[in-house]
């Protein structure tokens, strides 16, 4: 996506969010494709989430509660952004985790929609939206953040037995 369609598809989806342009990643830099390439690879759903900025009901997604040994990719792009080590029951209805893969595998908007200050989160490579990031929650995990990510985002590639 050119840093013009970014900036564009910005104002579309989240007229309110008050995106700082810094944040926009320079052309080259990742993943592009149109928004008719991104409706043809995903499903309606996975397209209002990733490309949209969108949020699955609580509850209903695939991953809120699978404890399957594995690495989580990016449902648009296939890159690794979580693994189960990291999962932990938030019982908020949404996969959780308290750290990313490893650093730069996501990054982070300042995203004030629906009159909430939080903290987007988004893949790095393909600029799809994941969820957001909560930090002070008291969940007792090494970090005491809680990454609230889409089930719908992510697509588990489970590790071979014994690993
Ligand atoms: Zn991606």
């Amino acid at each position: 996506m050119s840093t013009a369609d970014n900036r564009k598809y910005f104002q579309a989806a989240d007229p309110l969010a008050g995106v700082p342009l810094q944040d926009v990643p320079k052309e080259g830099q990742c993943v592009e494709k149109t928004e008719a390439e991104w409706r043809e690879e995903l499903t309606p759903e996975e397209f209002r989430v990733l490309r949209q900025a969108g949020t699955e009901r609580p509850y209903t997604g695939e991953y809120w509660d699978t404890h399957t040994a594995g690495v989580y990719q990016c449902r648009a792009c296939g890159a690794e952004l979580f693994t189960s080590n990291e999962k932990f029951d938030s019982h908020c209805g949404w996969p959780s985790f308290w750290a990313p893969l490893a650093e730069g595998t996501v990054r982070y908007l300042h995203d004030r929609t629906l009159g909430m200050d939080r903290v987007e989160v988004r893949c790095a490579n393909c600029d799809s939206h994941l969820g957001h990031v909560f930090e002070g929650e008291g969940y007792g995990t090494p970090t005491d953040q809680r990454y609230c990510i889409n089930s719908v985002s992510l697509r588990l590639v489970e590790s071979p037995a014994g690993q």
